[in-house]
């Protein structure tokens, strides 16, 4: 064995200690440092390979020294950019024992893994509020998701043309319509990779003011369609957060024939919260449904969960027939169920903290970011620098300057504001309907009232000065 390994071997409690200690240091000065740090002046030169290497902790000193200052606390309370949540205590356990046992949990053959992971799936269906006729499966990420579940969506289209597009490729079904009102980028790509084209997507009119689907015109366009299709209804969009009426939309299969899958990656969490589980009424109707992990359950990167009621559908796309693995049987192992067929024990983290604090204890995160976001919006309301582009319907806060009808000129002060308040708050432009705009996103498990105040001060702060430069 190479004499460092072997001296890292024989310190290993010492080192896990030191590891300890550091990332108990890097949590507690979250609050302090910046929320993304400005760029280097000078762009990092990338290092040489070491050829001899010194060690964990010495790798552990290297990394504190040049890349920890780099990094942003995103798993901080004011990480407001993208939908971003952080990871729970418990979730944090459960990803470094993760990689403590290294698992890849993925057959029956060595199926401690895969049960824990089907366990944990179920759990989640049951957060969600899906009946049992839905199975989940853990993925890295929501885009993914919404990839398995068009993948079993392009399974079932052959399926009602009596063709097999996981046999014979996507070619063998023609052209296909996948009709949506507000779909993420990631359906685009999907789409894309699943060689139905991303020219597929036919956009659907939404409601007047609204990114939410008309169902009226889903109808018509369902009409126009000649043959079977797919629809991908939204649950939560990421500019204001907006739902489909999924009841609405599931009811058109009683008159036309398609495939529904539900994007609802940080909105499905809206079934956790009494007040706002109308928003997701009739999602157990979908035929496959996405639902994200690390934002809103709190989950480090990377994790996801796809469910669908059709499993043998989802076996025939992604089956991995091998000597070594046996026959598919009745409940196949996960390798035959993702487009990844090793990978490591994802569902760790979110056993750990649906086991650490339930469903109440989830509730309580979920109700607690939405009144952030509620009392950022009303902040921002109160002051004349400000417009609100939207309701805060859930987590979301959409928001631009007033008082600068140019769109160059708007977009320009909107990131001179972003940047200058992103010590103290990220947030992450947008375009709403033609205007340049910023979001700010609750997700995160840490985030408070008091955080609320300092976002706004840093917000308000930064809009004074970029009115300022603006004049000058
Ligand atoms: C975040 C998001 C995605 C993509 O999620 P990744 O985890 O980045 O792959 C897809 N759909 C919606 C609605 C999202 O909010």
């Amino acid at each position: 064995m190479d004499h460092t390994l072997a001296a890292d071997l024989g310190r290993l409690p010492e080192l896990l200690e030191a590891v300890r200690r550091a990332a108990a240091d890097s949590l507690d000065g979250l609050d302090a440092r910046p929320v993304v740090p400005p760029p280097p002046a000078q762009p990092p030169r990338p290092e040489p390979l070491p050829e001899d290497g010194a060690g964990a902790e010495a790798a552990l000193t290297a990394f504190r020294r040049r890349w920890e200052p780099r990094l942003s606390a995103s798993a901080g309370s004011r990480y407001l950019g993208f939908v971003t949540g952080g990871a729970t205590p418990a979730a944090l356990a459960g990803d470094w024992l993760t990689a403590v046992h290294d698992q890849n949990s993925n057959s029956a053959l060595d199926g401690g893994g895969q049960d824990l992971e089907r366990e944990t799936t179920g759990w989640l269906r049951d957060l969600f509020g899906l009946g049992p006729a839905h199975s989940g499966t853990f993925v890295s990420g929501a885009t993914m998701s919404n990839t398995t579940g068009l993948a079993i969506a392009r399974e079932w289209l052959g399926e009602r043309l009596g063709v097999s597009p996981a046999e014979d490729g996507a070619a063998a079904l023609g052209p296909v319509r996948v009709l949506s009102g507000a779909p993420h980028s990631s359906i685009a790509k999907a789409l894309s990779l699943l060689g139905l084209g991303r020219s597929a997507l036919v956009p659907v009119p939404t409601l007047p003011g609204r990114e939410a689907v008309d169902p009226a015109a889903l109808d018509r366009a369902l009409a126009d369609t000649p043959g079977p299709a797919v629809v991908v209804a939204n649950a939560g969009t990421v500019n204001t957060v907006d739902f489909d009426d999924l009841r609405a939309v599931a009811a058109l299969k009683e008159r036309h024939d398609f495939w529904l899958h539900t994007d609802a990656a940080f909105g499905a969490f809206a079934a956790l919260s009494p007040h706002h589980a109308h928003l997701v009424d009739g999602l157990d109707a979908s035929d496959s449904v996405c639902v994200d992990l690390h934002k809103w359950l709190n989950v480090p990167y990377d994790s996801a969960v796809q469910f669908t009621r059709r499993p043998d559908l989802q076996t025939r796309v992604f089956r991995n027939a091998a000597a070594y693995l046996g026959p598919l049987g009745a409940d196949p192992d996960l390798v035959h169920l993702t487009p990844e067929n090793s990978h490591r024990l994802r569902a760790l983290a979110a056993w750990f903290t649906l086991r650490a604090y339930g469903r109440t204890g989830h509730r309580e995160i979920v109700e607690r970011d939405v009144a952030c976001a509620r009392a950022l919006g009303a902040e921002l309301e109160r002051d004349p620098a400000f417009r609100l582009l939207a309701p805060v319907r859930l987590n979301v806060v959409l928001f631009t300057l007033t008082g600068e009808p140019d769109p160059d000129r708007l977009t320009a002060r909107l990131t001179a504001l972003r940047e200058a308040a992103a010590g103290e708050v990220f947030t992450t432009p947008t375009v709403h309907a033609g205007t340049p705009a910023l979001r700010a996103a609750f997700s995160n498990w840490r985030t408070t009232q008091a955080d609320v105040h300092r976002a706004a001060e840093a917000l308000r702060g930064a809009a004074a000065q970029t009115a300022v430069k603006g004049t000058a």
